[in-house]
């Protein structure tokens, strides 16, 4: 057999799966309306939940930053890469989680790499481990950070409070601490996390505890995120971020005591050992600050165009799921049909991205439709009519 024989073998099988990921080109800016694979197509795929990515006064933070700072650190924070603009964003993040302090990392993927396993793993001389109690639906970011740490991990059922009483229950006298970890908002099915119930669970026998908000900032608690809405702050122990989502430029965030934070400063590996976040991202993640701390009412907007939305679907006879918030599944069965069905939607000029086995169960893949603040009620007809079209044409309403 040739060396890479094993390649081809399994993306001919990814192929006849239909697991295959086939990327398609977008030829402008993310906002309500974009040229993908050359057409004009309205757009529910991006996490743009604000319509900050393109927004004027980011782009504007993001040129002065250039002329003022250059493009790059060119090096890690602990080095020389700790410019001014990183200080000032980490002051400004952590006013907005109302907490002491924050840590600006590189992405949202890259938080859950430096916080978890700053906080839990195994003990290399005595062998001693910790252990994570972890959502059975937890972003893959979580589940690599968690695998990482060396920390034993136990699952427990999806947003079940009393499933994750009982493994606390059962393991944690094995194991030297534990740390609760949760999602907010579940990116697939748009829910949210009951985190008080889970707060006081993990808080009654002593768990650490950490969520990852990345779809509840800009979106839950008047946009201040999750933690807001339960009126948990403070109490939380670490909130996981990202700057790439409503906030509409890239990075991500550690939020937390000062004690936390200053100890993950210390001792998570993207931070030391990866280049510090460029002079543009940071200032326009600044700017999106400045935005998101006054921005009531584009967050309404946000809200009204997801329950315009909602309702519409609902009343063709689609389902909905169990969504409560601007993440809408359509809900279709089986991954062919959900396929075929954005496929058609694409051709009617609506974006909107089908999801299956494995990234959900079988049996339940669907569209899930992203809502943002930036479509007008008349982009939301368009995508409600062409929903319609397809529906009947596939004998799904
Ligand atoms: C999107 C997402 C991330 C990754 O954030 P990036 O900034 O894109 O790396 C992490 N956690 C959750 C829960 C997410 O939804």
């Amino acid at each position: 057999m040739a060396k890479f024989d094993f390649i081809d073998q399994e993306m001919a099988q990814l192929r006849e799966s239909g697991l295959f990921i086939n990327l398609r080109t977008m030829d402008s800016p993310a906002d309500g309306w974009m040229v993908v694979d050359g057409q004009r197509v309205l757009n529910f795929c991006t996490n743009n939940y604000l319509g900050l990515a393109n927004d004027a006064r980011l782009k504007r933070a993001a040129q002065e930053a250039i002329n003022r700072w250059g493009v790059g650190p060119a090096a890690v924070r602990s080095i020389a890469g700790t410019q001014a603009l990183h200080l000032q964003l980490e002051r400004r993040l952590a006013a907005f989680k109302g907490v002491e302090d924050a840590l600006f990392v590189q992405s949202g993927f890259c938080a859950n790499q430096a916080a978890i396993p700053a906080l839990v793993g195994r003990d290399r001389e005595t062998g001693q481990q910790d252990v994570i109690f972890s959502d059975r639906l937890n972003h893959a970011s979580i589940i690599d950070g968690a695998r990482l740490s060396g920390a034993k991990v136990v699952v427990y059922e999806h947003c079940d409070v009393a499933d994750a009483e009982r493994v606390i229950a059962e393991n944690l006298g094995q194991f030297r601490r534990g740390l609760l970890i949760t999602d907010g908002v579940f990116s697939m099915d748009g829910d949210v996390a009951p985190l008080d119930r889970l707060y006081e669970v993990a808080q009654r026998y002593g768990v650490m505890t950490m969520v990852d908000d990345a779809h509840g900032e800009g979106v839950l608690g008047e946009g201040r995120g999750i933690v807001h809405q339960f009126g948990l702050q403070g109490c939380i122990d670490v909130e996981i971020g990202t700057l790439s989502k409503a906030f509409g430029v890239m990075g991500g965030v550690v939020a937390g005591s000062r004690q936390i934070i200053d100890y993950i400063r210390q001792k998570a590996r993207p931070f030391l050992f990866s280049s510090a976040t460029t002079p543009p991202d940071t200032a326009a993640c600044l700017a999106a600050v400045d935005i998101l701390e006054s921005g009531g009412e584009l967050v309404q907007r946000l809200w009204d165009n997801a329950a315009y939305f909602r309702d519409g679907l609902q009343r063709l006879g689609f389902d909905t799921g169990h969504s409560q918030t601007p993440i809408i599944p359509v809900m279709l069965g089986e991954a062919p049909l959900a396929k075929a069905f954005s496929r058609r939607l694409f051709e009617e000029g609506v974006f909107a991205m089908a999801i299956g086995f494995p990234t959900v169960p079988r049996g339940l893949a669907r569209i899930r439709v992203m809502n943002t603040a930036v479509h007008t009620r008349e982009d939301l007809d368009v995508g409600l009519a062409a929903f319609e079209r397809v529906g009947r044409e596939m004998g799904v309403i």
